[in-house]
């Protein structure tokens, strides 16, 4: 695989996503940064975004709820390079029903090399980093290559 550089702009766009039993936790992270994260862009699956934007009245651009596609569709919007950095609290004492979505999730956000935080301590540590507030460059897989050895052109 050959790798290229695409940079995260210094203003982020945050995808927010928690498990049921999560929910309060994340809820309760995003009001301790709530001035940070009002210089950035929120983004989350359905329920999680609406718990979020009652308790902090922070704006939040719903997805759909995870169960039904959510989780899908951020992964998608992190192949499209739409989300500079991940915040999922999952629920590591429940099994769900969208496990293969979140499984799926989880696998886009390392192939695509953008920050990701799965618990309260690890997202302290990367909203406190400098980087949050500045541009930051990560390698991404080289798509043009990647299609060129396959002997196809690419339609990015
Ligand atoms: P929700 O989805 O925010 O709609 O609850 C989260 C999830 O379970 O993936």
């Amino acid at each position: 695989m050959e790798f290229t550089v695409q940079p995260l702009p210094a203003s982020k766009r945050v995808a927010l996503v928690a498990h049921d039993h999560r929910k309060q936790m994340l809820v309760d992270w995003c009001g301790r940064h709530r001035q940070l994260l009002q210089r950035h862009r929120l983004l989350a699956t359905g329920t999680t975004g609406n718990w979020v934007e009652k308790a902090t009245g922070l704006p939040v651009e719903r997805l759909l709820s995870g169960p039904m596609g959510g989780d899908q569709q951020l992964g998608a919007k992190i192949c499209q390079g739409e989300i500079d950095l991940l915040v999922f609290f999952w629920d590591p004492f429940e099994p769900m029903p969208h496990d293969p979505d979140v499984k799926a999730l989880l696998r886009i956000a390392a192939v695509w090399n953008i920050p990701v935080a799965c618990n309260a301590t690890s997202a302290d540590m990367m909203v406190s980093s400098p980087l949050m507030n500045e541009e930051l460059e990560r390698q991404v897989p080289d798509y043009q290559s990647y299609q060129s050895a396959r002997g196809s052109e690419s339609p990015l």
